[in-house]
């Protein structure tokens, strides 16, 4: 499926990042990755099976850990 040597993560891994980017859309705001992760411009992910990763900012807005 991944024809890149060496082959991309899957979309499960934790460096699934570092897939080579199939398409671009810029003007849109997304990536497509070549392990299928679509990628935001706000870095947050969207994974094949439907999952939604959150924003990773190094600043955020609302705190998820406060205590
Ligand atoms: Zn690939």
């Amino acid at each position: 499926m991944c024809p890149h040597q060496p082959p991309c993560p899957p979309p499960d891994a934790p460096d699934r990042d570092a897939a080579r980017t199939l398409v671009r859309h810029p003007e849109q705001g997304w990536s497509l990755l070549c392990n299928g992760v679509v990628v935001f411009e706000d870095t947050g992910e969207l994974l094949p099976d439907g999952e939604a990763i959150a924003p990773q900012r190094p600043i955020a807005r609302s705190a998820t850990s406060a205590a």
